[in-house]
């Protein structure tokens, strides 16, 4: 703040010494009147604006959840676990079959997983308290990250602590208001957070359609300085994916960034799960932004981002996510290495959940049951076309013992609210086939 520009420092804090004496001889002059307070403007604030009763979101949250009561149907959120839920569950002491759980490889609970975290708290604590930028990392923080960047063939990858953060905050940080997003019309919400953020423009092309993101491109490329596509690796609504080749031709050609969340392919696709990439047999350096979570398969919490070094590093010291946010918990990240590691070491457990997928996918569509564009990997929607419809066959099959969690609008559009169905490698046949009997009978119901 320098007013005074050109004065020797001493000149002008001497000037500044003798403008302040002047000022307070003035206040103190006998007669010297109080300075006046400015006149208060009385606005008319309307209630709404300075009450959160009143807020539109929480008014409409109100009018479902009474409008719920009235029709009788029980409120499917917040459940109650008694315990680690897998394929199964603990519900108010009632064993549940569960599929409202992406614990995909049954890595949460697992011994050995669950030793690897209790061993990272004797050793580290329960937190590292700030961010490693700043008060340092433990060698599980690099070891955990060295591991992801291998799946993917990266130079290295960064993990936050939290997965939605970390498209908030990639995106968020390195996109600004000269670029544009173009993005799959399902993305999750952290990414259009993420966008909003940037302040870049944000265009969504149909589901899976390459060549509509192509024509888009044709036609707006030349008015943007960076250009990010954003997919995911299976759409967690629907069980489906992108014909990823495609995309990264498509970016090649236009010279545009391209980043995949994994969020739900990791761990389910690919011969050894390691997600996309592996499945449609890519080089890691064809997407340029890896991001996944920690959530899932991974048995732990938070997200990551694998790429070059470029990428990495600059995340690493100025995305505001990572710098001035917490470290992981040594025991979640131990976690999540001891899952990634036991995933490499257990490829039984990838081939095993995509078998029983593609069982329950087939048995729901031998039903007659709608499951939309499901490739029966890890995630399988019944679509029932009702929010309504979709709670009281979420009540009806909780009474037969089967934990799933409806959709509803705004979460779809209402015609495709859903249940979701999130298999894990720990489900049986005969659990399945009991789903399926239960579900076309309360789907007649
Ligand atoms: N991306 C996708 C595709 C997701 O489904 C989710 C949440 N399930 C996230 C990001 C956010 O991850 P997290 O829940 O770990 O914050």
């Amino acid at each position: 703040m320098n007013r005074l520009p050109g004065l020797a420092a001493g000149i002008k804090d001497k000037l500044i010494q003798q403008a302040l004496e002047r000022k307070l001889r003035q206040a103190c002059a006998p007669g010297a009147q109080a300075p006046a307070r400015p006149a208060e403007k009385k606005a008319e604030v309307p209630e709404e604006h300075y009450r959160f009763h009143l807020h539109p979101g929480y008014q409409q949250l109100r009018i479902i959840n009474d409008g719920a009561k009235r029709l009788g149907v029980k409120n499917p959120f917040f459940t109650l676990h008694d315990g680690a839920a897998g394929s199964g569950t603990t519900i108010g002491g009632r064993a549940f079959i569960n599929y409202a759980s992406y614990n995909y490889l049954d890595m949460s609970g697992d011994p050995v997983v669950a030793e690897a975290a209790k061993a990272a708290i004797d050793r580290y604590g329960t937190s590292v308290s700030a961010s490693r930028l700043v008060s340092g990392e433990r060698p599980v923080h690099r070891e955990l990250e060295m591991e992801i960047a291998s799946l993917y063939g990266a130079d290295d990858a960064i993990t936050f602590v939290s997965g939605h953060a970390t498209n908030v905050s990639t995106i968020g940080y390195l996109f600004g208001p000269r670029d544009l997003v173009l993005h799959d019309e399902l993305i999750h919400n952290s990414v259009l957070q993420g966008i909003q953020l940037s302040g870049a423009s944000r265009l969504p092309f149909p589901h899976n359609d390459w060549e509509a993101l192509h024509a888009i491109l044709n036609e707006q490329r030349h008015k943007f300085e960076r250009v990010l596509i954003v997919l995911e690796g299976i759409y967690s609504m629907d069980g489906d994916y992108p014909d990823l080749p495609r995309f990264v031709d498509i970016k090649q050609r236009h010279r545009a960034f391209l980043m995949v969340d994994e969020a739900h392919s990791l761990g389910v696709m690919g011969a050894r799960g390691y997600g996309i990439r592996e499945h449609f047999g890519l080089d890691g350096k064809d997407v340029d932004i890896w991001m996944g979570t920690l959530s899932k398969t991974l048995a732990g919490c938070g997200g990551y981002i694998a790429g070059e070094t470029a990428l990495v590093e600059h995340l690493k010291f100025l995305a505001p996510g990572f710098l001035y946010s917490v470290g992981m918990p040594p025991s979640v990240a131990a976690a999540s290495l001891a899952a990634l590691l036991r995933m490499k070491q257990l490829p039984d457990r990838v081939a095993t959940l995509q078998a029983r997928g593609k069982y329950f996918l087939e048995q729901a569509r031998a039903a007659g049951i709608d499951t939309g564009t499901s490739t029966g990997l890890a995630v399988v929607p019944a679509i029932t076309g009702s929010s309504l419809k979709a709670t009281r066959m979420s009540a009806a099959l909780f009474q037969q013992g089967i934990n799933v969690q409806p959709i509803l609008y705004p979460a779809v559009p209402e015609k495709s609210a859903r249940l979701r169905f999130f298999i894990s490698c720990t489900h049986t046949e005969e659990q399945i086939r009991t789903t399926i009997q239960s579900l076309s009978s309360v789907k007649q119901a």
